[in-house]
């Protein structure tokens, strides 16, 4: 064992001699290379073919100037980025993020995180992630369509539906998608649907795409309590956030029978002990674009509490963080325990701190990591570019019930590896060899490209 640890401290060696200031992106590779270590013991081909230096080392990256002009005149020049990192399941796919945030950094560590991911899924994706730091926010329509058109134009050369596939993320929604779609048709002269996924469904986009992530969590944590004959039927649910994920992963809980107490936006949340009324939750976040707090006014049984964190201290039996990342600390992680939580799914990307999952998985709640439990939302990603490369559109049903396979089978899987490596309940560890395992084969059949 010692051997393959001092492998693994090897290799995060050489990503903080070779990039110093790429720190997230270091510490997103431990935890993650920290799990594998007894398939590395058992497989020392691995090392033998330096699987894990190249696996933190990009295939490729792009880095690019995109300059626009506002609705003044005034010129900017913003930063582009893709990310291409591992091509060995298939054309690399990813989000692409607008957000003053995105740097090399963050783009590595999220490419990182979603090469793991889609191998997860079954299906055949790489992984990349892209973007640029420019703030959509307060511009208008016009700026951020010749902000992507200009994105584009220099993106174009670097992705295909064979080659690399981006989608949406922070700041990329169904209006971005449109116009950097149009700007690639419009370059390359082709109607190539399947260089982009989120699109609309009315010029290709999947059916059950925008229920997909929430509808693929509640999946997965169905699965992972079946597997303890655990029903989710009148069991209270604790949900953050009212987006897109949470809104969908309500909807199937209260299906399952479940009783959905909270959920929140980035003021406050609202705690309903007669179970949320989705439909209204809807109304305000979807057709209002209001704020939860709204809520109350016709609901009076139920109350708003002003704060994001309070959310974690109220009782339940399933503990769901849909909103954003580092929203469970240690401290909330101690407050679920204390309130006998059994189980906790991660909807949205690392909510949930290192801390606060050592905590969870010391205490003996089941705990759903979001690389295997958000996945859902990139698997029907997936089944939209087959969806575009046959030029067939599948039904609702046809896409759900392929996305309730899918689930089932990355919990089997995670579970599987659980069981064969690390503590059988651990699906932290049980997803990463999954997709470690799954992605090294691939590259050891490739040879040394
Ligand atoms: P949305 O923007 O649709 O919704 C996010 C929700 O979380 C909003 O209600 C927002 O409130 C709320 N929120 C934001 N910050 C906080 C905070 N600090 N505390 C409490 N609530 C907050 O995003 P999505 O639902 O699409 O994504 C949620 C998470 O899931 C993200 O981490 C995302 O990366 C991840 N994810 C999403 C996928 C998808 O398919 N959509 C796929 C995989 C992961 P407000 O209205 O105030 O902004």
């Amino acid at each position: 064992m010692a051997d393959m640890k001092q492998y693994v401290q090897d290799t995060l060696d050489l990503i903080g001699k070779r990039d110093p200031e790429q720190k997230q992106f270091k510490t997103t590779v431990s935890k993650v290379l920290e799990t594998v270590v007894p398939v590395l013991e058992k497989h020392p081909e691995y090392k033998e073919q330096k699987i894990l230096e190249r696996m933190v080392e990009p295939e490729r990256v792009v880095s690019f100037r995109v300059p626009w002009q506002d609705d003044k005149g005034v010129t900017h020049i913003n930063r582009g980025f893709r990310v291409q990192m591992n091509s060995a399941v298939g054309p690399y796919k990813g989000g692409l993020r607008f957000h003053p945030s995105v740097n090399l950094d963050i783009l590595k560590f999220l490419a990182f995180e979603q090469v793991y991911k889609n191998a997860l899924t079954g299906l055949p994706i790489g992984g990349a992630k892209g973007g640029s730091d420019f703030d959509p926010h307060g511009k208008s329509d016009n700026e951020v369509m010749h902000f992507c058109q200009s994105f584009m134009t220099e993106l174009y050369r670097h992705i295909g539906p064979h080659v690399d596939v981006p989608a949406g993320d922070i700041g990329v929604g169904g209006r971005e998608i449109g116009y950097l779609f149009g700007q690639y048709k419009r370059i390359c002269n082709a109607y190539d649907a399947a260089v982009l996924t989120g699109k609309r469904v009315d010029y290709w986009g999947s059916l059950a795409r925008p229920e997909a992530t929430g509808y693929g969590l509640m999946y997965f944590v169905k699965n992972m309590l079946d597997d303890k004959n655990i029903s989710l039927k009148d069991k209270t649910l604790v949900v953050s956030g009212a987006g897109n994920v949470a809104t969908y992963a309500i909807e199937k809980a209260q299906e399952y029978g479940a009783k959905v107490v909270t959920c929140s936006d980035s003021d406050g949340y609202i705690y309903d002990p007669n179970g949320i009324d989705l439909d209204a939750v809807k109304e305000i976040k979807q057709v209002r674009r209001g704020r939860i707090k709204e809520y109350v006014a016709a609901h009076p049984q139920a109350e708003y509490h002003e704060g994001c964190t309070g959310v974690w201290t109220v009782k339940c039996d399933v503990a769901l963080p849909c909103a954003t990342q580092g929203e469970i600390d240690i401290e909330s992680a101690k407050a679920l325990v204390a309130n006998g939580v059994i189980a906790v799914g991660e909807g949205a990307n690392m909510p949930s701190s290192l801390e606060a999952i050592e905590y969870f998985q010391q205490n003996k709640v089941l705990f759903a990591p979001a690389k295997a439990a958000n996945a859902g939302g990139v698997a029907v990603s997936a089944l939209e570019m087959s969806q575009n490369s046959e030029r067939l559109q599948w039904t609702f049903a046809e896409v759900d019930n392929k996305l309730k396979d899918i689930m089932a089978n990355i919990y089997r899987c995670a579970k599987a590896n659980a069981e064969k490596y690390a503590d059988p309940d651990d699906l932290v560890a049980g997803a990463n060899i999954t997709a470690f395992v799954k992605v090294a084969d691939i590259m050891l059949a490739h040879g040394l490209v």
